[in-house]
């Protein structure tokens, strides 16, 4: 495992990851770009499988990005229901997670969601092909963001 100081998210390798292994659910596509490569379900700022289609104002769960179908062709686009660009979007996320990351005296709360973002991106970054377990394992944490009223990793370092 990566000293927590020098955390890096392996954004990139997630999104891969989601998009080799898991069938793109067919829903509303743009038909303005050549999409089939680019839109993954996978969300475009913080990776993770939230969507269950694209292009279709679907809130991911995990970092409450509302999906505009902007994607990497467009990081400096204006997303206007996210009153920012898909860019900042990422640089929010990536800086909340870093921070949940290296927490080192956290609350319980922070503590669990810690261990079990640990324990997800572990297992994509093993390229863990059980489905049902990665399923399991993003769930929890989609779980205990709800039951917490945590809409977005941001808004646990707000106080
Ligand atoms: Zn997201």
């Amino acid at each position: 495992m990566k000293e927590q100081e020098h955390y890096n998210d392996n954004f990139n390798q997630r999104r891969d990851f989601f998009q080799k292994n898991f069938a793109i659910k067919i829903g509303k596509q743009r038909t303005d770009v050549k999409s089939e490569d680019i839109l993954k379900n996978s969300c475009p700022v913080c990776g993770y499988l939230t969507l269950d289609e694209r292009d279709s104002f679907d809130i991911c769960a995990i970092c409450f990005w509302e999906d505009d179908g902007i994607d990497d062709f467009e990081v400096n686009n204006d997303s206007g229901p996210n009153h920012m660009t898909l860019k900042e979007g990422r640089e929010i996320f990536q800086e909340a997670k870093r921070k949940l990351l290296s927490a080192t005296e956290g609350d319980n709360l922070i503590d669990t969601l810690k261990n079990k973002f640990l324990n997800l991106d572990n297992s994509i970054e093993l390229e863990n092909l059980d489905k049902s377990e990665i399923v399991r394992l993003q769930n929890e944490i989609v779980d205990l963001l709800t039951k917490n009223k945590v809409y977005g990793l941001e808004k646990l370092f707000d106080k």
